[in-house]
């Protein structure tokens, strides 16, 4: 359950922002979770919802938005959804497709509360 270990990094990486910038709640949170990144966003959510509580994350709003991966086919030389990491190019069934988006875990936004 490696959603488990991306939660506990999120978390501590926004209270380690939350001492730096002098906040104590976060109104709301939105992760990117690319469809190359390999999450099982069901999964993360429920890691982080199980472990905010007492954190400035308590009370946030979390989103996981899930984009549409976009890879590079170097045959077409032009740029392609992806579903899986091991696609062929959807129009010349040529490999590998290069990721270009959409194979991460990435934090698009924190929105704090003022206080
Ligand atoms: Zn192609």
């Amino acid at each position: 359950m490696h959603e488990v270990t991306l939660a506990q990094e999120i978390v501590a990486m926004v209270e380690a922002a939350a001492q730096r910038e002098h906040f104590t709640e976060v109104a709301r949170l939105r992760l990117e979770a690319g469809s190359l990144a390999g999450i099982e966003v069901g999964a993360l959510r429920f890691a982080l919802e199980s472990m905010v509580g007492g954190t400035c994350l308590a009370q946030a709003a979390i989103t996981i938005d899930e984009p549409q991966a976009i890879g590079w086919c170097s045959h077409c030389a032009t740029e392609v959804p992806m579903q899986q990491r091991m696609d062929p190019c959807p129009r010349c069934q040529n490999y590998p497709l290069r990721p270009v988006s959409g194979h991460a875990l990435k934090v698009l936004d924190l929105i704090v509360r003022d206080t």
